[in-house]
């Protein structure tokens, strides 16, 4: 089955009005595959998706890096989804590593969040991945698999989920998996999907690779039959960026 190709860029909480600016620029200017092969989803920092909304050009979508688990009310600090779909931004990602480990948000969190964000008309990136110490033990896969049967348990369609598989040693170190290393974790990941969620939902759900994706490593990583593109953190910033768009062609 041929997916089409999803790359995200994860600006974290990074950058000025200058920056956006000049991030937009070379966005806008970047030439990239037709968009009938590839979907380009941008997540600056909330603050400025409503300036990205104005000035990025139209065929590249907006993600928030964060919602909340609900409907909006008295939670000081929150953005709702409602908010988002709102603003017309129709992604987020949801259970990056940074929030699970700074932020507390545990696989229960991050499925209830992911599944009120669905019932608002969202979609989302869901993100997984293990720590060092869980490969040296080899837990990957079974921590993968805890990560997204929090979620399957809550959701019932997968239509509208993209899965970013983001080993958090990899994660803004610059030690980047091996592409044999993606390869199977996303290979695992389709796995568990076909034994536990179905077989067209394993072949249908899009697979993102993240960390410290770079244009330099993206072309063999993103040769693997079951990566479908990547999150990208700090060359998301960078006109670089650009380059990994093109990394299938
Ligand atoms: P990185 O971050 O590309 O800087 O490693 C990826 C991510 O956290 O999504």
């Amino acid at each position: 089955m041929s997916r089409k190709l999803i790359v995200g860029g994860n600006w974290k909480c990074n950058g000025t009005q200058d920056d956006v600016k000049r991030i937009v620029e070379f966005l806008n200017k970047a030439e990239v595959p037709c968009t009938n092969h590839i979907e380009v989803v941008i997540a600056p920092p909330a603050p400025f998706l409503p300036i990205l909304r104005s000035t990025l050009r139209s065929d590249f979508n907006l993600a928030a890096q964060n919602c909340w688990t609900g409907k909006g009310g008295a939670f000081t600090g929150e953005i709702s989804a409602e908010m988002l779909m709102n603003l017309n931004v129709p992604w987020v990602i949801l259970g990056h590593s940074e929030r699970r480990t700074l932020l507390g948000e545990s696989d229960e969190m991050v499925a209830e969040k992911v599944a009120y964000a669905l019932s608002q008309g969202m979609k989302v990136i869901l993100c997984c991945g293990e720590t060092l110490e869980q490969r040296e033990k080899n837990e990957t896969t079974m921590v993968v698999a805890r990560q997204i049967k929090a979620v399957a348990d809550k959701i019932q369609s997968w239509n509208n989920v993209v899965i970013a598989y983001e080993p958090i040693w990899a994660i803004g170190t610059g030690k980047v998996a091996t592409p044999q290393q993606a390869q199977e974790v996303h290979a695992n990941i389709r796995a568990w999907l076909s034994q536990n969620v179905g077989e067209a939902v394993a072949q249908a759900v899009r697979i993102q690779y993240g960390g410290s994706v770079t244009a330099a490593n993206c072309k063999e990583i993103g040769s693997q039959p079951d990566v479908d593109g990547f999150l990208v953190g700090g060359a998301s910033l960078k006109p670089e960026f650009a380059d990994i768009l093109n990394a299938r062609i």
